[in-house]
């Protein structure tokens, strides 16, 4: 556990920010922060009271609040199944009611594949700071972060074209070493990768490893993920019909 020095929580978005600004964290569903043992002392902002965890359809966008649960995405019937399956996946049901889609994003973890479901699913990011609000495509917040200060609000997904998974993991059970997850749609191919990057990354459908370099660990060797990448990006791709 953190060192928790401070604990708020506000029940506006501009006091939530105000306290960031003073150097305090977001606290979220906590499966992160609480399960960290970094001994810095840490002043936590709980999001729970800020009203943030509608899930809403806005023509043909989902809105997902960034204070949805995962069990409430596995579990809402607007979402695309994939999105829902991604969601069920990623953690056990005990942690799934706690872990949130916003800390999920905040968090980018590498083997992510509910990261992998929502980037296929074009994902664009709502984001609110000291200078007002923005929205930022995922792959650009996966790569560069979260702007200093600044929470998310929301996770919008296009909808449309049902996304399918193929992964390689140690057993049924386990987080994938390597997964591909494929959408088609009328404009092409989507296809993200998870265990080759820092974060999950949309690739080339067709040249799924350019530019990509693994690390390897006691999982998979570079070159091991390197090549499931290719196998399951083909795999995937041929599961929604993409690319003859
Ligand atoms: C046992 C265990 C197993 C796990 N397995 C997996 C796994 O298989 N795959 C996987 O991807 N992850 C896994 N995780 C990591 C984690 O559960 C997820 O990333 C989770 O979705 C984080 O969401 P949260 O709401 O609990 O975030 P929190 O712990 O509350 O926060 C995580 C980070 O995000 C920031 N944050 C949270 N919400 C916001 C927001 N709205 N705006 C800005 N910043 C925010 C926090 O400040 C913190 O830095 C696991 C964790 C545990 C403890």
């Amino acid at each position: 556990m953190p060192r928790a020095i401070a604990y708020h929580r506000p029940s506006t978005v501009a006091e939530a920010l105000d306290l960031l600004g003073n150097g305090c964290i977001p606290l979220a569903g906590g499966t992160v922060l609480n399960a960290d043992d970094d001994p810095t002392p840490v002043s936590m902002v709980d999001l729970q009271a800020l009203n943030l965890s509608d899930i809403a359809t806005n023509d043909d966008e989902l809105r997902l609040g960034a204070m949805a649960t995962l069990h409430d995405l596995a579990t809402n019937h607007q979402l695309p199944s994939g999105v829902a399956e991604a969601a069920r996946a990623e953690l056990p049901s005990t942690l799934r009611t706690l872990a949130t889609v916003g800390g999920t994003v905040a968090a980018r973890n590498a083997d992510s594949v509910l990261l992998a479901a929502l980037l296929v699913h074009e994902a664009a990011v709502e984001v609110v700071g000291p200078g007002g609000s923005t929205t930022i495509t995922l792959p650009h917040l996966l790569s560069e972060g979260i702007p200093e200060g600044s929470l998310i609000t929301a996770v919008r997904i296009a909808l449309g074209g049902e996304s399918v998974r193929r992964s390689t993991a140690r057993t049924p059970a386990d987080q994938p070493i390597v997964s591909a997850t494929a959408r088609q749609t009328q404009d092409g191919t989507w296809v993200a990768v998870t265990g080759v990057a820092d974060h999950p990354v949309l690739v080339d459908p067709e040249n799924p490893t350019v530019g990509l370099n693994p690390s390897g660990d006691f999982r998979g060797s570079r070159d091991y993920r390197c090549r499931l990448a290719e196998v399951l990006t083909a795999r995937a791709v041929a599961a929604v019909g993409g690319i003859a």
